[in-house]
């Protein structure tokens, strides 16, 4: 018996004339992660794609595992592929259904036919289908309006499909369908799920993180490239650049008022941030803040943050509580990574009295005082980059 994928985009049907695009962007990524599995053959029909192995080899429940993190999709199915005859159809939805079957209470069958030369129409496939499976299943019931199962029969051009499971995909839109950002990766919890937010909504994600040697260790940065990797399961490939970033902090902590360290550490941030991003080709900035959460995540201290770039930030998770942030981190995989105690540039010199609601123009004549563009030069030019591909 084969079996077959069928994956159902959701969102991205309603795009009128932008489908064609979209969809194209969804089978490239649906190719990249199903690439090192093995060999597929697809096509593209009614909203739906049909991927199916080459090699019974293939391991389908790992594919199905890659598919659930592939934004743009709605509903994935493993199916059984059949000859365009009723026999084959019934025959094979027995074996093939016979397990969800058996336990089942009730059923309805579902029927589409793509293919208008096939003999049966589909209210006459239902009613064919649906009596020889009551025959086979004496304990199974009828139910039109809430069945427990529905068996679906998908009738195409050169083979038919019979399915009843239906897996929820990773929803979203097919990644590159809405440009780049470039995210500001921490070692915490909430930066790599505001990457994630946004990437579901189709942003290719590049990443940028801030290291201070020897103030943060080697370690804190493996664990924030390990954080990336695990993002690529769902973001794709990441750009990652690491920023030196001590020469500045320690000139901020030397030459400016302790109480505007943290601020003035975050516009510095942002600043370099957004250079890299205009190389990179990516047009807003990301950040895990969510309102409250700390000193510098007051709307005064983000407007003071914000008025030092041109790009704008986008914070996913602004209106987030903690325990909503960790549900996704979790859902998503990475809080585990998050939660390893090694130090973050952002704890390093940390203010006892942090200015709580800072004004524009005295932290603007700080960062004067520090005059840092040529200690900004340097950390851009000296900054590391990397491509994370990923466990693929
Ligand atoms: P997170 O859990 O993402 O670290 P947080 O609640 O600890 O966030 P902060 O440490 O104030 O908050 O950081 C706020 C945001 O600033 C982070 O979400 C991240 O986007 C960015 N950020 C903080 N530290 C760094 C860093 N070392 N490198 C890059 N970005 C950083
Ligand atoms: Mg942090």
């Amino acid at each position: 018996m084969k079996e077959v994928i069928l994956v159902k985009y959701g969102e991205m049907a309603l795009k009128g004339l932008n489908k064609h695009s979209f969809e194209k962007l969804l089978m490239q990524q649906i190719k990249s992660r199903l690439h090192s599995l093995g060999e597929f053959g697809y096509t593209c029909a009614q909203s739906t794609i049909y991927i199916v192995p080459q090699d019974e080899r293939i391991s389908l429940d790992a594919a199905v595992e890659r598919l659930k993190r592939v934004f743009g999709i709605a509903t994935i199915c493993r199916a059984c592929s059949c000859e365009k005859s009723m026999e084959d159809i019934m025959a094979k939805s027995v074996d093939y259904l016979h397990e969800t079957l058996e336990t089942a209470v009730s059923f309805k069958v579902e029927a589409k036919r793509a293919d208008k030369q096939f003999p049966l129409r589909s209210p006459e496939i239902c009613m064919e289908l649906g009596s020889f499976l009551c025959e086979h299943f004496p304990e199974l019931q009828v139910d039109v309006h809430t069945p427990e199962v529905t068996v679906m029969v998908d009738i195409r051009d050169t083979n038919a499909f019979v399915y009843a499971e239906k897996i929820k995909g990773a929803g979203g839109l097919p990644l590159g369908s809405s440009g780049k950002a470039m995210l500001l990766l921490s070692g915490g919890i909430d930066s790599p799920v505001a990457g994630y937010m946004l990437a579901k909504r189709g942003v290719f994600i590049s990443a940028v993180h801030f290291a201070s040697p020897p103030y943060t260790s080697e370690r804190a940065r493996l664990k924030v490239e390990q954080l990336c990797e695990k993002m690529t399961d769902y973001c794709g490939e990441i750009h990652f650049y690491c920023v030196p970033f001590t020469e500045i902090q320690e000139t901020l902590k030397n030459k400016c008022p302790e109480e505007y360290f943290t601020i003035l550490m975050r516009r510095l941030m942002m600043l370099i941030a957004q250079e890299i991003a205009q190389k990179e080709g990516a047009s807003v900035l990301i950040t895990g803040e969510s309102v409250g959460q700390v000193a510098s995540q007051t709307l005064q201290a983000m407007v003071c943050t914000d008025a030092v770039c041109k790009m704008p930030v986008f914070r996913p998770c602004i209106g987030l509580d903690k325990t909503e942030i960790i549900e996704i981190a979790r859902k998503i995989d990475t809080f585990d990574i998050s939660i390893q105690p090694y130090e973050d540039c952002c704890t390093v010199f940390t203010p006892k009295h942090p200015k709580l609601r800072p004004q524009l123009d005295r932290i603007e004549a700080a960062q004067e005082r520090g005059d840092l563009a040529e200690l900004i030069r340097k950390a851009v030019e000296e900054t590391e980059y990397k491509v994370i591909s990923g466990r693929r």
